[in-house]
């Protein structure tokens, strides 16, 4: 698990460069060459309805085959991508690939779930997003409703002007719109009711400590009613115990995901679950 390996260690300096110039620059020659070999690999993990526990989706989380680590997750190589310049071909490759998977599953007759795909702020913010968004869809033949976008908060925060036409591009074009992490930013709640949103995702850390802490239980309930009265879907991430579970739809959270639940699967396992909610 990429989240184990990866936990307490730093593979990369991402804070000043400056410090580690050889070592950054090694990491990137190895990022460079990743892309080039196909070492990225798509992990999906499953998003349920809390009420019944049926699959609403999956949410695709990028890892990279890492020739000495082994496998390692997006928080260790993402900031890095962003600071030199290969967030954009590995978003365009995610997003592709995602969307290639899902269609594919689809074409075998495995029930027909959407996709969630996370954007980094700076992708969020290239002028022909929702062109290049649309291009893949085309590409691939993956209708627009099977397509989801998370986005954070903070990223919503940022560019007014921009994030305001590309959400109503996307929402033109089918594509649903999820506020990622939410809560954690530094929000403005005006933004909620201004764009056209559709869901709104719990932050795990909210989440981790119910139902015992009472602070979180009662942040994880005006979070989910506020999705309710905005008439925004509310999903919990993080998700491990069965109370936090219990919590989450007593309190009518429409959906979740966590390890309690599943984990993120490779493609190969997640096509296993996939049939075996489908038996042929
Ligand atoms: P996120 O979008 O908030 O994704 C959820 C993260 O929570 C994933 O970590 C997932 O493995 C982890 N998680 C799921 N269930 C549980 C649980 O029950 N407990 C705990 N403690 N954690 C859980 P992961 O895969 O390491 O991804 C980290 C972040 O990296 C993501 O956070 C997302 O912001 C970013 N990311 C992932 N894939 C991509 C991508 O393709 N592009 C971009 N730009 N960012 C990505
Ligand atoms: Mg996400
Ligand atoms: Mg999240
Ligand atoms: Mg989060």
């Amino acid at each position: 698990q990429a989240k184990e390996s990866g936990r307490g260690t730093r593979l990369f300096y991402t804070g000043d460069m400056a410090g580690q110039p050889a070592e950054t620059l090694q990491q990137e020659h190895l990022l460079r060459e990743a892309m080039a070999q196909q070492a990225l690999r798509l992990h999906y993990q499953p998003q349920v309805h809390a009420a019944s526990g049926r699959l609403a989706g999956f949410e695709a989380l990028v890892r990279w085959q890492h020739p000495l680590r082994g496998l390692i997750g997006p928080d260790e190589f993402i900031p890095l991508a962003e600071s030199r310049g290969l967030i954009t071909p590995i978003s365009r490759w995610v997003l592709r690939e995602a969307c290639r998977q899902l269609k594919a599953w689809h074409d075998e007759g495995l029930p027909r779930v959407p996709v969630a795909v996370n954007l980094s702020a700076i992708e969020f913010r290239q002028r022909d997003v929702v062109r290049e968004i649309a291009q893949v869809l085309t590409e691939t033949g993956l209708p627009p409703e099977y397509l989801e976008i998370e986005i954070t908060e903070t990223t919503l925060m940022q560019q007014a002007e921009h994030t305001h036409t590309t959400l109503q591009e996307l929402q033109a074009l089918g594509v649903a719109v999820t506020v990622d992490d939410f809560g954690t930013g530094y929000s403005s709640l005006a933004y909620l009711k201004r764009y056209p949103l559709d869901k709104i995702k719990v932050d795990r850390s909210f989440v981790i400590d119910t139902p015992g802490d009472a602070d979180d239980v009662a942040i994880v309930t005006a979070i989910i009613e506020l999705a309710r009265s905005l008439q925004l879907q509310s999903v919990a991430e993080g998700v491990e115990t069965p109370e936090q579970l219990a919590l989450l739809r007593r309190l009518g959270c429409e959906l979740a995901q966590g390890y309690g639940i599943a984990p993120p699967m490779d493609a190969q396992r997640t096509r296993a679950w996939l049939q075996a909610l489908a038996p042929a």
